[in-house]
């Protein structure tokens, strides 16, 4: 088996094989060819650690595994980052254990591959203002690749505490465009694409608010009782998701399900658009809106990229169990 440092993720998996990797598998599942397993995640009485796993197979990529980890709060303070994981990797053939990954880094580059996918397949060509709600840890990795997917002129930003916006006006400085922070309203008003990447329990965009023809990436809210956007936000816009069944119960879409705003039939699995068995956006004042939830299927397709990556550019390390 195989060892994938954290370092080595980073020097062997950039933005354009996240994206790969993460479009292939969301196009698996939609197909049948790809199963997510129930998560697991507890509150462990312990350090306010929340720890969990998220497992699935690739019968089309052939990935078989499992990212553990969770959510440590108190990280911060000892400098580490809150959310830790590792991915296991096993052969399908055999069930022995290929690969150990570190999964913090391909966690980031996975959720913003995600809704990189989400702008490619859903937002309209001509956007130009991007607005990002939110300004932690994932946010970087978020502004990053979706400034590659649009010709984005200006970059809007609004956080809880506006300091941390400085780390992505100076991404937008770095790629030559103007970087703004904004009031919410403004940001809804005026963004072509929405980014919402917060631990947010309330909505923070409301309906009225956002002019038609948007599209919105929601990708904070991957637990239950966490909320991004308006309920009727989530109603008037067509929406897209990574997993159905996720987005009902822990994605954003849970509140305009349990309000009876929306039904399970008004979500489309963005990997049908993939396929090109849905059309997607089909008018350019259409509000689009995906709910990313994070699937375990998504850490398994970057951290099989990886591993093969590394073992190709002798970045593995080798041992046996
Ligand atoms: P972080 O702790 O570094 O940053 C949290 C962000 O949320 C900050 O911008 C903070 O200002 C904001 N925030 C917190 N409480 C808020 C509130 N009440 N109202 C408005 N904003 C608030 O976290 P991160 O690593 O950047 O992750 C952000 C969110 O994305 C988390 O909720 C995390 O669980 C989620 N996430 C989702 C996926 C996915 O696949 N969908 C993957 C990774 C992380």
């Amino acid at each position: 088996m195989i060892i994938v440092t954290e370092e080595a993720c980073k020097q062997v998996i950039g933005r354009g094989d996240a994206f790969s990797a993460v479009e292939s598998v969301f196009a698996a599942m939609a197909r049948g060819d790809a199963w997510n397993f129930p998560v697991v995640r507890e509150a462990i009485g312990y350090a306010d650690a929340l720890y969990g796993f998220k497992s699935g197979f690739d019968k089309a990529g052939l990935s078989l595994g499992v990212k553990s980890g969770g959510y440590w709060p108190g990280n911060a303070a000892k400098g580490l980052t809150n959310h830790q994981s590792t991915v296991f990797l096993f052969d399908p053939d055999t069930g022995q254990l290929q690969a150990l990954v570190g999964g913090n880094y391909l966690t980031a580059v996975r959720t913003a591959a995600a809704s990189s996918v989400s702008i490619v397949h859903l937002a309209r060509k001509d956007a130009k203002v991007l607005g990002m709600v939110g300004a932690g840890h994932q946010s970087t990795f978020q502004l990053l690749a979706a400034l590659e997917q649009r010709d984005f002129e200006k970059v809007i930003g609004w956080n809880l505490h506006a300091p941390d916006l400085e780390k992505l006006a100076a991404i937008a400085k770095e790629k030559g465009l103007a970087f703004e922070s904004v009031e919410r309203e403004q940001l809804a008003g005026e963004a072509d694409v929405i980014i919402t990447i917060t631990s947010a329990h309330e909505s923070l965009i409301m309906k009225d608010w956002v002019k038609p023809g948007t599209h919105i990436a929601c990708m904070g809210t991957d637990t239950k009782g966490k909320q991004e956007v308006d309920p009727k936000l989530v109603a008037k816009a067509t929406v897209f998701t990574d997993e159905i069944a996720q987005s009902i119960t822990l994605g954003e879409a849970q509140h305009a399900i349990a309000s009876g705003l929306i039904g399970e039939n008004d979500i489309t699995a963005i990997g049908d658009v993939i396929n090109g068995d849905h059309p997607g956006r089909t008018s350019e004042s259409e509000i689009t809106l995906f709910d990313g939830t994070g699937v375990g299927l998504q850490d398994l397709a970057v951290a099989s990229a990886a591993a093969k990556l590394a073992e190709q550019q002798g970045m593995a390390q080798k041992i046996e169990l």
